[in-house]
């Protein structure tokens, strides 16, 4: 059955005119999901933008293999001094048990995690960086510029990941 996750995360204190780094959410979305294809329970599951189907990072002892998932939605804002991401992924579920974990599996994963990415570029230097968030760090995080050392952005919340139907 098709099943829609929301993912929304929001960076603060993303500084503004000329201290402005570009910011933006990249375009991939790492997320847990369980796999009915290969029967594994919170496998990482890559998403990308535009793509009809994710790819599926299985583990050491099954391939990665193509996986029906999709970003359906990824909603941008940005205000004074943040940076928000409002996505929706769409994937097809169905029940299995997962026999290594001995486990069943569920529409969203018993612990669900997500790495979201983000570029920026650095007009002093001239250079494009990236970092990523993900929902298990301790925050606040800080994140600062590898090239000038300018703050890029805090995030103080871990991003929220819902099934919404
Ligand atoms: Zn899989
Ligand atoms: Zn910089």
């Amino acid at each position: 059955m098709l099943r829609t996750v929301e993912i929304t995360a929001e960076l603060t204190g993303v500084p503004q005119g000329e201290d402005f780094h570009n910011l933006h959410w990249e375009k991939t979305i790492e997320l847990s999901l369980d796999c009915f294809v290969c029967e594994r329970t919170d496998r990482t599951t890559v998403l990308r933008l535009g793509e009809e189907r994710a790819t599926c990072s299985a583990g050491r002892e099954a391939p990665r293999h193509p996986a029906p998932a999709r970003i359906a939605a990824f909603d941008v804002t940005t205000g004074q001094d943040r940076l928000a991401l409002r996505a929706v992924v769409d994937h097809w579920w169905a029940p299995f048990h997962d026999a290594k974990r001995d486990r069943p599996a569920s529409a969203l994963t018993r612990a669900p995690w997500v790495r979201l990415h983000v570029g920026s570029y650095c007009s002093g230097v001239r250079q494009s960086g990236s970092f990523s968030i993900q929902s298990n760090m301790v925050r606040p995080v800080r994140e600062t510029c590898g090239d000038c050392g300018l703050r890029l952005a805090v995030s103080d919340q871990a991003p929220g990941i819902r099934l919404l139907a």
